[in-house]
This record gives C-alpha cells, structure tokens and sequence, in this order.
C-alpha cells in the first residue's frame, strides 16, 4: 500500500517568510517567522506582531533552524539490526517498516490490546501533532491508556481544588504591579516574555521578590531572593497567611463574599507563625516577616508561580496555598493583582472532535501512569496490572533520559520481548532501544494550532518548508498505521490541516489566524474581581469539599517531602534538578552550539558541603543515592544553598559524562494530587570521584 502524506506542503518559491507557532513546553508560546530560501529554512525570528512575543525568541528556538537542517536529523525509517540498546539501525522503506509495525500490533491486540502503551508528552505541544490522530488511533486500537503527568498534574489540580481551573492573571498585567513575587520560577530562563513584563514593573518602581531553592539568574536580578529549602513553599505560603491574619492585612468583604472556608484556613494558618515556618524553610524569621508586611501592604500585588513549586511530594498542597494568598487580600480586584501558574484553562479546545473517544466503543482501557513507566515496564501480567506491556509507540518523549528512576527505565526498555516504535527528530536516548525509528517532522515542516500556559492567544503554525527527507508529521504517520490496520472510520482521513480547524471549531475565528498567526481570546482582565471561580461553589475554596471526598485534607497545608534533607545518614543531602538554560527539558542536547554554552554536566554544590567532602570547583564528583548513581562536575557557583544541591538537566545520558544522567537519582515517588513526578524531591550523598578533571 502506497502512502501519500496529508500535510499541505509549502508552496515552493525562492524566499519567502511563513509563520508559525514555537511547539515547545514552554508557557511563552511564541509566534514564529521562518524566512525560507530555495525550500530551506535559514532563519527563525519571533514575529513582532505578537505582543506577547515582542519579535524575540530565546537563544534555544533562535537555533530551529539549525535544528531544523541538522546533519543528524532521521530522514528514513529506520530498522534495528544490532542488539537492543546498541543504537544500530538500517534505512528501510516507509511501505517495509508500517507493514511490519502494522503486524506486530495486531498481532499483541489480537490477545489484548491494553499490551500496547503510547507514551507521549510535550515534545511538541500541538494539538494537532500531540494529540490528535495519535489518540484516534489508540482508542479504535483499544491500547492502554496514558496518564500524561510528568510535568503538571499537582499544580493543576492544586488550582482546580482551589481556584477551579488553571486560570489566572493575563500576563501582560504583571507589567502595573507594584510587587511581583516569582515564586518557583527561573523566568530568565524558562520564560523568557515574561521576565520582560517584570523588568518593566521594575523599572516603573515595582519590587521584584523571588522564592526558589536555587540562587538562579532571575533571583540574582531581583530586590530580594528567599532560598528556601525544596519542598517547603506550603510553610511559607502558611507563615505569610498567619501573618495576614494577626496584622489584619487582610480584605474582609472579599473573603466574606467571594471565598469558602475562611474559618478553617484561618485556623490552620494560625498553626504557622513565621518562627516554625522558618525552622521548616531554612530562612529567616525576619525575611518572612517582611514578605508578609511587603504582601499585606502592597497594591497591586502579583505572584508569578511556576511548576517547580509542585515537584515534590507536597505539590498541590504547595499550589493550593500559594493559591489562597490572592483571595484573602482581595488582590484579584485589580488587573494587576492575583496569580498566574497557567492559563492552560482558558482555551475553549474541543478534544473530543480532535480525540474521538467514543472509538474506545465500550471498552475501558486501563490507565499507565508515564511516570512510573520505570516500575511498569518491569511488570508481569496480573489481575491488578492487566496484561505486562508487549509494545510501546514513543512520540514526542524521551523517556530513557527524563522519566524517573531511569536505571530501572533502561531495564525496561532492554526487554527483548517489548516491542518498540519511536516517532523522532533525532537518535535520542530512548530512540536507541527502539525496533523502528520512524521519521518525523519538525514545527517548520507540518501543520498544528496551538494553546499557551502563559498567555490567552491561540497560535497557527503553518509548515514554511516541505518535509525533510522522508520524514511524515506524527499525524500522517498514526493515519498511515490506521490504514496498514484496516481502520475505516472517516476521522482517520482527516488531513492536519483539517485537524487544525477541528481543534477549536467555531470557538475561534479560523480565518483570523490564517491571517496574522494568533488569535487572542477575549478574557476578562480581571477574571475574578467579583468572584466567578469556576469551582463547584463558584468561590475560592480555601476548604475543599472534593478533597474532602476523596478522605484528603480539605485544607491547604505543608506536605513534607518523601525523602527530608538531614533525615537520612546515608543521603544527607537533598538534590533538585532545575532545566540548563540552554535545554528544554531534552530537547536541544544535542545542538553542538547550545552545548558548548552549557559545557558539561554540572552538580551545584555550596563550598561548605564541598569543603566537607574534599570536592574542589571543577572537581569529577559521583552522586548517588539507593537508586543509582551519576557523576559529573562540581560548580561551586554560589547558586547551592547550604545541604542542597543542584543537578542542572535534562542532559542525554549518551552525551553525558558516563552514559548516565541525573534521573538515575529520581525516585518515581508521586505528589499527594495528580499522581505527579517528585523530581525535586530526592536525597542524594556526594564524593569526589576518582579522576580530577
Ligand atoms: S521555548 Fe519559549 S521562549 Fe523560546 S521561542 Fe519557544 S515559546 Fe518562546
């Protein structure tokens, strides 16, 4: 069977420029310009259109192109011929590897198809190319399910238990703040437009306050920098309501009219004045004390709150109690007063059109969670599991380098009897366990519409060049698979173009973004000024009747970590793993250019644990922990607090100092909401490794 990809191609004209959407997990969204020559795309610039974009990309997205036209790119489909894992592969036809894959599928859903796990997340964040036609073609398979939490699940539904969804603040409002907390953020670096918006607030007298275990760029520029202990930001959220409450810096008619459980917040707050939660954050009874006088006082005041709050094991309650401060000094009054962790929830998308669940007919796959992939790959059949998993089709992720645990995620991945189907750019780490590495295209050479975490606009990317090599969007390939599978149901023809215009239906003005590029939605600038949560009582439940339910505290409260600093003699140390600047979780690894700015692996140590080990800057060190162990180079940078250490990633374990990287240390421990990862919620020990460098 022939195969003809459905992704309009560009037209072909010597230079031209297309916009686009930047696909990355990033909450900035930027819109693109890609200026093309003779079919090749030489530049990517940001589109100066775009408010929210500004015409600047960050240094990583600058390089798509490089990326784009990479000497590395997979351009065939390609089959293993070494042993599993050796990353030997031979080009072989689309027509010889869809037959085969086709087969093989078949062949496992024959018995039962819940053996087959998709495993995706937001190596790109398109609708259309994450999850569109991929999720039609696991629902009429009947595969099992995924439950895509690596990143944002606790978060989530800390907002959703207590402000009913991911909403907040428009971005662009941060800029009339008078004080902006970035709370768990390294804006800099992870979100580049809006570190922009604060440096305006600041140059128009704002005070900019970060909260983070990590003495970051971002907290380095800011007036004032609390490096709190990792995991601890629901005691200080607590000790800054108590200190509302006694000083009554606090709005009455708002909480009276607009939230639930004022009583019995206030009395958990109570539970926490500064000096315990001081003894718990590793700060300064003094530093709290001020936070909550510049909070209290302050009008408008903003909090920008990022995901690294919620990897570890208290995330959602960190969240919820990050969540409640805006309500309590009726700060979302004003437009420049509230929170912002995402603006996910605002896009009116219609995942059913795209995702047609009803292909599952009656079936009710169960559910894999992607961050115990490690635990799950090594599962044998049982009543309480289902079936062990035979076949796993990897897009848009790699998990040998980012999930969790990996040593047990590398054992999984060496089964003999898994098959393994990867949809990539490049040769990761994961695509070298793969039986077929099928070629995909990137953001410059497909169709997709997009939401933002960080801004309200919706984003078109239209592809500017044809594909490269043989490479298919991921949507023409899960299309091709359903045909070799003999799926006939109409959706399966769908092009992606005519998936783009699905994914919001009438809700957005199509023709708009075909125009200019985006489309913003209209939210109001104030979205709760007059209440209006989006929770079931319509008011921001400090107590939550559904965590009730669920036999969950109903409170915001501290949730310590599984694993506490100074609890363990042999791991004393606790470990975070915040992203290099220059990689995006593991994406851009291997951009020669982006690498030689990051330079190596690094472990950031303060010099007293150092000294205390014999570690001098520079030094080869071995981290380790029960799980596993990693080595690479200590940097004694001034960005460690005193018994944490700081693992910058997502390093690929191939380019790496020896074939590791820091997710041999993380624990596939989960959040109390969501089922989420607890990246940051590790306890490792540190030496001096034998060589010095
Ligand atoms: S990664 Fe973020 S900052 Fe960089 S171009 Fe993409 S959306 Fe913009």
């Amino acid at each position: 069977m022939k195969c003809t990809p459905a992704t309009d191609p560009a037209p072909a004209m010597p230079t031209a420029t297309i916009r686009g959407a930047c696909p990355h997990d990033c909450p900035d969204t930027c819109a693109l310009i890609t200026t093309v020559e003779n079919g090749r795309a030489v530049r990517v610039q940001g589109n100066p259109a775009h408010a929210q974009t500004g015409g600047v990309l960050c240094a990583k997205v600058s390089r798509y192109a490089e990326r784009t036209h990479h000497a590395e790119r997979i351009l065939t489909p390609l089959k293993r011929t070494g042993p599993k894992g050796s990353g030997r592969f031979a080009p072989v036809s689309w027509d010889e590897a869809l037959t085969d894959i086709a087969r093989r599928l078949g062949k496992i859903a024959a018995r039962d198809a819940q053996a087959i796990l998709p495993y995706s997340y937001a190596g790109t964040m398109g609708l259309v190319q994450g999850e569109s036609m991929d999720r039609r073609f696991f629902h009429r398979l009947g595969a099992s399910l995924l439950n895509r939490t690596i990143c944002a699940t606790a978060g989530g539904e800390g907002l959703n238990y207590t402000l009913g969804g991911k909403l907040g603040m428009k971005v662009e409002f941060f800029a009339e703040a008078r004080l902006i907390l970035i709370w768990g953020s390294n804006s800099i670096g992870s979100n580049l437009h809006f570190w922009r918006i604060a440096q305006q607030a600041k140059r128009d007298g704002a005070r900019l306050v970060c909260i983070d275990p990590r003495r970051t760029e971002t907290a380095e520029k800011c007036h004032e920098h609390l490096q709190l202990r990792p995991g601890t930001d629901a005691a200080l959220a607590l000790a800054l309501m108590h200190e509302l409450i006694v000083h009554d810096w606090l709005d009455h008619d708002y909480i009276a009219r607009h939230t639930l459980g004022w009583e019995a917040l206030r009395a958990r707050a109570l539970e926490w004045p500064p000096e315990r939660a001081a003894e718990v954050c590793g700060l300064s009874v003094e530093q709290i004390r001020r936070l909550a006088r510049e909070y209290g006082q302050t009008k408008p005041a903003a909090i920008r709150l990022n995901y690294g709050v919620q990897r570890a094991h208290g995330g959602g309650n960190a969240v919820r109690a990050v969540a409640c401060l805006p309500a309590l000094t009726g700060a979302w009054r004003e437009r420049a007063g509230g929170m912002l962790l995402s603006s996910s929830g605002a896009f009116p998308v219609d995942r059913a059109a795209l995702q047609r669940p009803e292909l599952l007919a009656d079936r009710t796959p169960r559910t894999i969670n992607m961050v115990t992939i490690g635990d799950d790959l090594l599962r044998e059949s049982s009543p309480a599991f289902g079936p062990r998993i035979e076949a796993l089709v990897v897009y848009n992720s790699n998990p040998v380098a980012v999930a969790p645990e990996s040593p047990k995620v590398v054992r999984g991945f060496a089964r003999e009897d898994l098959f393994t189907v990867v949809l990539e750019h490049f040769q990761t780490d994961t695509a070298d366990w793969a039986d077929y590495i099928l070629p995909a295209t990137t953001q410059l050479e497909h169709w997709d519409v997009h939401l933002a975490y960080g801004h309200t606009d919706v984003l078109l990317n239209r592809p500017a060049i044809q594909p490269q090599g043989q490479a298919r969007s991921n949507a023409q390939i899960f299309r091709d698979l359903a045909a070799r599978m003999g799926f006939t149901e109409s959706c399966f023809a769908d092009s992606d173009e005519k998936l783009c215009r699905q994914a919001y239906g009438e809700k957005v003005d199509f023709n708009l973004l075909l125009e200019q590029g985006f489309a913003p939605l209209p939210v109001p600038d104030a979205p709760f000024a007059d209440g209006g949560f989006p929770t079931p009582s319509g008011r921001c439940e400090f107590f939550s009747q559904r965590l009730a339910d669920q036999g969950l505290d109903p409170l915001p409260g501290h949730v310590p970590n599984h694993e506490v600093a100074g609890e363990s003699a042999l791991y004393p140390l606790a470990m975070i793993s915040p992203p290099a600047r220059n990689f995006l979780n593991s994406s851009f690894v291997n951009l020669q250019s982006l690498r030689d700015i990051e330079g190596r692996p690094l472990l950031e140590m303060h010099p007293d644990d150092a000294s205390a080990r014999g570690i001098a800057d520079g030094a080869l060190v071995r981290v380790f922990n029960g799980r596993g162990s990693y080595e690479c180079h200590a940097a004694l940078n001034g960005r460690a607090r005193p018994g944490v250490v700081n693992s910058l990633g997502v390093w690929w374990r191939k380019l790496g100092h020896n074939g590791t990287n820091v997710n041999e240390l993380t624990s596939q421990a989960l959040t109390d909401m969501g089922a989420g990862p607890t990246f940051y919620d590790c306890t490792v020990q540190v030496e001096a490794a034998e060589k010095c460098s």
